[in-house]
């Protein structure tokens, strides 16, 4: 992604680009789902979405699905878009607050269009027209991160990225400024550069390794630490939608794409051991393996400084949260962004290497913070897990948000949150925390004009969601399927 974007977005300038890539060491291999702003990625180096999904596999993506998150047998979307049109200034969920005070049983779910088309597996791209209930959602895919790597790394080839295969032995730094100069391969070959961005994923080669920018851990928060994927044959329909089902020691993903399910257990170590938790995910495909289960092990958290020196650390090589709500392509996407806006000459800027690393932390902070969210809105504790979560000191930023939503739902803005305000309402009331009054504007509305009101936005989502295509037959229509190998395909 590093490569393809910087050959794109700084052609013209007399810069050249050298991505090495070992193959004897892999990619780690894992990273299926995406979020909404993928797009605008993609949008910005003028890759055509249909080749795009057919050269990754892709499905469409509204939302994830949360099961067993508040209670047992919960389950909940948390689309890419909002509930409810907003009334003088006054978001719909705060109405909905209202509404069920009153004794209405409505689900909020039922006031949005993403979460009803994600049920039904439908989908289509989100209308032009304003107006239109068709157009509150945005979508992200369903890919295979590898084959995203290949087809990016074509695109930068085109665009004049070098690419050298081989696997770097020897990190050379200048002896008076610390600056990396070199990196020298196992065959010898040395590159030399004035910017290096590291992307050796979890090793941090140049950041860690070579410049020791430290790690802060975040496992108190964040405590799963290890995974076990797998693919597994696709059955029946695709969803447009990923699913994370909660489990006694962590959860279970379920990524559907045009070839085959990744599915994953995500899990804490002190909490289970590496078996139980590989005969847990066995236990919950729904359909025959494709591979050996694969384990990964990792630690939550973040590089203390992104940027050191001529090394800016991006993917994995910068950190790593967890993959509950598909954000590390994303950090990608924003690491890149924010290196483009302050991009640096050979004086590299101290100013600017700040500002980027606060700029960066406050990305990871806000996600860590939203993902925690998930872990701590439950009424579990029915494992040594959940019941560690019940006594878990919060970061102050989580704790204060928590307390002005159950005070009156009210959402504290966040400076660069990446989740805004519809993603916390979802998982709030998804895990039922409910707020004990609502904002005192929606006064201004009487019971009988609200239920009124109520009642046609859902009729709108409703006859919206069915004059929406069927998910698999949309990829068709819209020329991104590869092979679909679906039944009845
Ligand atoms: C369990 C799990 C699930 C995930 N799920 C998601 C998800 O659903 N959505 C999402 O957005 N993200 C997800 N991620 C994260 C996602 O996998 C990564 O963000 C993404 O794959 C990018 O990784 P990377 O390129 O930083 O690192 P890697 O994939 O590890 O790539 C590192 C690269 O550096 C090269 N390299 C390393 N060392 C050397 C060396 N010495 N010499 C030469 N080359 C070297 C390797 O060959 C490789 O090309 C998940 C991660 C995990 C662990």
């Amino acid at each position: 992604m590093a490569a393809a974007a910087l050959a794109a977005k700084l052609a013209g300038l007399p810069i050249a680009i050298t991505l090495v890539e070992s193959d004897e060491i892999g990619t780690v291999g894992v990273g299926e789902a995406t979020l909404p702003h993928i797009r605008a990625f993609n949008l910005a180096l003028g890759i055509d979405e249909a080749e795009m999904m057919r050269a990754t596999e892709a499905t469409y993506k509204l939302g994830i699905e949360f099961c067993d998150w508040g209670r047992r047998g919960d389950r909940y979307i948390h689309p890419f878009g909002d509930f409810g049109p907003t009334t003088n200034d006054v978001p719909f969920y705060q109405y909905w607050l209202k509404l069920r005070q009153s004794g209405d049983r409505s689900r909020i779910d039922e006031y949005s269009y993403p979460v009803i088309a994600a049920e039904q597996g439908r989908f289509r791209r989100p209308s032009g027209d304003l107006d239109a209930v068709e157009s509150t959602f945005g979508y992200a895919y369903q890919f295979d991160a590898g084959l995203y790597a290949k087809f990016l790394r074509s695109f930068a080839e085109k665009r004049g990225v070098s690419r050298t295969e081989g696997r770097v032995v020897r990190v050379v730094q200048d002896g008076e400024t610390g600056f990396v100069r070199d990196v020298v391969l196992t065959n010898g070959t040395t590159i030399s550069a004035d910017l290096f961005i590291d992307c050796s994923g979890f090793r941090g080669l140049l950041i860690e390794t070579a410049l020791q920018s430290g790690y802060d851990d975040w496992s108190a928060w964040l405590p799963c630490n290890r995974a076990i994927a797998v693919p597994t044959q696709s059955n029946g329909a695709l969803r447009p939608f990923t699913r994370a089902t909660a489990r006694t020691a962590g959860w279970q993903w379920r990524i559907p794409l045009q070839h085959r399910v990744g599915n994953g257990h995500v899990y804490c170590s002190s909490f289970i051991s590496d078996d139980e938790a590989h005969d847990q995910l066995v236990a919950g495909l729904d359909a025959p393996m494709q591979a050996e289960p694969r384990r990964l092990s990792f630690t939550t958290g973040r590089r203390r400084e992104f940027w050191k020196k001529n090394v800016v650390a991006i993917g994995l090589a910068g950190g790593f949260l967890e993959p509950l709500e598909s954000t590390s392509i994303n950090l990608i996407q924003d690491g890149i962004t924010e290196l483009l806006a302050v991009f640096p000459d050979k004086g590299f800027g101290a100013r600017d290497i700040a500002e980027y690393n606060r700029r960066i932390g406050l990305h990871y902070e806000r996600i860590r913070d939203f993902l925690l969210l998930h872990y701590v809105a439950t009424q579990r504790d029915d494992s040594e897990m959940w019941r560690h979560f019940r006594n878990l000191r919060l970061p102050d930023s989580l704790s204060e948000r928590i307390d002005a939503w159950r005070t009156r739902g009210h959402l504290i803005q966040y400076e660069f949150g990446l989740f805004l305000s519809p993603s916390w309402v979802a998982v709030f009331l998804g895990q039922n925390l409910v707020p004990d009054r609502h904002d005192p504007r929606v006064e201004s509305m009487s019971i009988d004009a609200l239920t009124a009101r109520a009642s046609d936005v859902r009729a709108k989502v409703d006859a919206a969601v069915r004059r929406t295509p069927e998910h698999t037959a949309f990829i068709r229509e819209s020329g991104g399927a590869a092979r679909l190998a679906v039944a009845g395909a």
